[in-house]
């Protein structure tokens, strides 16, 4: 048998050996840089025992993808081996994420009498560290950073005993033999320490309002107390974050639930193994600082994923007499990579940290944490990264090998590498060397660790974006330019496995459309091949490029004037900036100089923030959206008083598509504004009728086209009320309805979508 999927690393060679054991059979397991192979000999009725265990009994981290069997003449054997790694080859195998120490792991390191008492690495082949450490397939330790270590009698008995939790778990060590804590205060390493004296040193920094950075799993994080409002405010000014949230870290799901409220959905992910940042709604009263989430109910919280963070916080409950709450963010400066290097964090963090907890561990890779989301009590990921990277994605379209660079903004690339899309780790905004830098280290290193040599490569058709520029740049590679909400539906469809076309509703802040105008509220009949636009927003036009992004009073002047022809006077229209900029901005749109037309569905949410005076500007790209939806949220917790407003569907003039126009909704907004109704309602009722305008022009294409599959994509669907709202709708309307859940809505799906549709096209040449 050959065996495809995550196979390595994750326990399932003892995992086999024993299964093939239990049913008295001969043969062999090996690792090969082509997948497990595995021989078993004995009654065909053991063998059937087997197969059956195969696929019912598999331990948490295996994903099984494919089995490849043949049948082959007996040979005798009645012993059952792990053969050693066959490192010949074409070279590829999956790699299993980064994850949370396991409970069996933690019970060890929570018990005095253990060998591993309060050991910061302790981990097994059910936990720890994969895609952060590893160099290269075959998976054994020589090609981790734990190489360096060799293991002590003791931990290299554990590792050799088939029954053992830690046989052939490539990280194992022990405090004799493993990495180890060092701290670092004013530059100065502190003399020999054990990871209890360090962290009870920490507590005490942390309890002054100090700031601490640590080496976490695959990325150095950023702590001070999120109860202190001084900390918390130094470490934004240090950190130079004016507004967006921190996370926060707890002891656990308990404690979570006292600060903010805990659905069993969202308890379950907090715990799950990838244990990613989940955003939760604050419990009014909560001790956490203000600033660790200005002016947003929301707070993301996880919880510890090593048992030195677990350590840390049974610390801190001894020294402090109370459970904590820590500020936990990446260690970087503003938008830039998470620091994984001792030297670098050093040189870097400087001027943020007060205090460094090292340890001698390399992290090869960067993985910043996830950011997740429960919607519909399902898991929306936001930020794909630790936990997550690098699991694939089964695409089934051929084994072409393509890369595909993404978008700008929230960036990832994709590599396709044997029918799978192998998407990369969260890497950021390109807008800054870092983060190129950045990229081009991750593309390097995953096309050596999963032995890729792509053929062609899928960029968006912005020529501005970096990510396209480095694309025009690749040599010898086949270029395939995509539409960048093309990409958005396709990633969706490849998600589920869809094929022919579907209902594409691809709303989101900004992309380039074929007609060089920004779109952004597309309505597609779309396959991986080509598509159709069928409907858009109205467009309006945006005065004055990215200072539009920033500025959502600008875009709000745009559907001002184009709702009424003129701004109606009184507050908030005429306080969103001075009189002069008022005018300038006003001058610009009615003679239509250096402005832009968009459909952008994102720039609708900015513009109506702006109309009633939530926000008329932001410090990053959706905050203005999200205050929109926490005002809904808020008072659709106390009424569901919030009918939609009118909207109006144009005639179809091919080969225009049509528009949605919301001309008439700006006009009731503004009346029910001037009529004082509350902010929070207007808010309700334009989520209403974002709704029901979705579900009428899906209804409209369902009668003109046939088409019943609905997929959802782009950031605005990570909006939970938007979503939400639309999946219930169109499921009550009898529409198959798609979301995303192996990768975000936003941005940093459309690699994914790229790389599907490039395979596609690649496929469909060959025929
Ligand atoms: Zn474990
Ligand atoms: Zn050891």
């Amino acid at each position: 048998m050959r065996v495809l999927g995550i196979v390595q690393g994750v326990g399932f060679r003892p995992w086999i050996y024993n299964l093939a054991r239990r049913h008295g059979l001969g043969g062999f397991v090996l690792n090969s840089p082509r997948g497990v192979f595995i021989e078993v000999e004995g009654p065909r009725s053991a063998i059937d025992a087997f197969l059956a265990g195969m696929l019912h009994e598999t331990p948490p981290l295996v994903r099984i993808a494919d089995i490849e069997r043949v049948e082959i003449p007996a040979t005798g054997e009645t012993a059952f081996v792990i053969r050693e790694s066959d490192a010949k080859g074409s070279a590829f195998a999956l790699v299993p994420p980064d994850i949370c120490v396991c409970e069996a792991c933690l019970a060890d390191s929570r018990d005095a009498a253990n060998r591993r008492f309060d050991y910061p690495f302790t981990n097994c082949t059910n936990c720890g560290p994969r895609y952060s450490i590893i160099l290269d397939v075959p998976y054994d330790r020589s090609m981790t950073t734990m190489a360096e270590f060799a293991m002590c009698a003791d931990c290299r008995r554990e590792y050799e005993d088939p029954a053992n939790r830690r046989f052939h778990a490539q990280p194992n060590a022990c405090p004799i033999c493993g990495p180890r804590l060092f701290l670092k205060v004013s530059g100065e390493v502190q003399a020999p320490l054990s990871a209890r004296e360090i962290l009870t040193r920490v507590a005490g920094f942390l309890a002054e309002g100090g700031i601490v950075a640590w080496k976490g799993l695959a990325g150095y994080q950023l702590a001070c107390d999120a109860t202190q409002p001084a900390a918390v405010g130094e470490l934004r000014r240090r950190k130079r974050r004016s507004e967006k949230p921190f996370a926060v870290m707890v002891a656990d799901a308990g404690v979570a639930a006292t600060l903010c409220d805990v659905s069993a959905a969202e308890r379950a992910v907090l715990v799950s193994r990838e244990r990613p940042i989940v955003l939760l709604r604050r419990r009014p009263g909560s001790p956490l600082a203000e600033a660790v989430s200005p002016v947003n109910p929301a707070t993301g919280v996880m919880l510890p994923c090593t048992p030195m963070h677990d350590l840390l916080f049974r610390t801190l409950r001894e020294r402090w007499g109370r459970e904590a709450a820590l500020i936990m963010t990446s260690g970087n400066i503003s938008e830039e990579p998470i620091v994984i290097e001792n030297a670098e964090a050093e040189e870097r963090l400087a001027g943020i940290a007060d205090v460094f907890v090292h340890h001698n561990r390399r992290i090869h890779t960067r993985v910043d944490d996830s950011v997740v989301r429960v919607v519909l009590g399902e898991t929306m990921l936001l930020r794909r990264a630790r936990g997550y990277a690098p699991q694939p994605v089964f695409l089934g379209r051929g084994d072409a090998e393509v890369l595909a660079v993404g978008a700008q903004q929230k960036n990832t690339l994709c590599l396709t590498r044997a029918g799978f899309a192998l998407p990369s780790q969260h890497l950021g905004d390109l807008e800054n060397f870092e983060t190129l830098r950045f990229f081009e280290e991750t593309l390097e290193r995953m096309k050596r660790l999963f032995h890729a040599q792509p053929i062609a490569v899928a960029h968006d058709l912005h020529p501005g974006y970096l990510s396209t520029q480095l694309a025009l740049k690749m040599e010898g590679l086949r270029r395939i330019a995509v539409q960048h909400h093309h990409a958005h539906i396709a990633s969706c469809m490849a998600e589920h496995r869809l094929e022919g076309r579907v209902i594409g509703v691809a709303w989101d802040g900004t992309g380039l459309g074929t007609d060089q105008t920004i779109w952004g509220g597309e309505f597609l009949a779309a396959g991986y091949l080509s598509f159709d636009r069928f409907a858009r927003l109205r467009p309006v036009l945006l005065p004055g490029g990215d200072a539009g992004v920033r500025e959502p009073w600008r875009v709000a002047r745009s559907y001002l004037l184009d709702a009424l022809g003129s701004v109606p006077a009184g507050a908030p229209w005429e306080q969103m900036a001075s009189p002069e900029r008022l005018r300038i901005v006003d001058t610009m749109l009615q003679r239509r100089v250096n402005t832009i037309p968009t459909s952008s569905a994102g720039r609708l949410f900015d513009a109506v923030a702006s109309l009633i005076g939530l926000r008329h500007s932001v410090s990053f790209e959706g905050q203005a959206a999200m205050m929109l939806e926490a005002a809904a949220q808020e008072f659709l917790h106390a009424s569901h008083d919030a009918p939609s407003y009118e909207f109006l569907l144009t005639a179809r003039h091919p080969p225009e598509p049509r528009e949605l126009d919301f001309r008439p909704m700006i006009r009731q907004m503004i009346e029910d504004h001037a009529a004082r109704e509350s902010q929070a309602r207007v808010a309700a009722r334009f989520h209403a009728t974002l709704v029901a305008a979705i579900t009428a022009l899906c209804v409209k294409m369902r009668g003109e086209l046939g088409l019943d599959r609905v997929c959802l994509s782009g950031g605005c669907f990570q909006n939970a009320l938007l979503l939400q709202g639309s999946v219930e709708a169109l499921r009550g309307e009898g529409f198959q309805v798609f979301s995303h859940h192996e990768v975000p809505a936003n941005d940093g799906g459309i690699s994914l979508g790229q790389a599907a549709i490039a395979c596609e096209i690649l496929a469909s040449d060959r025929s």
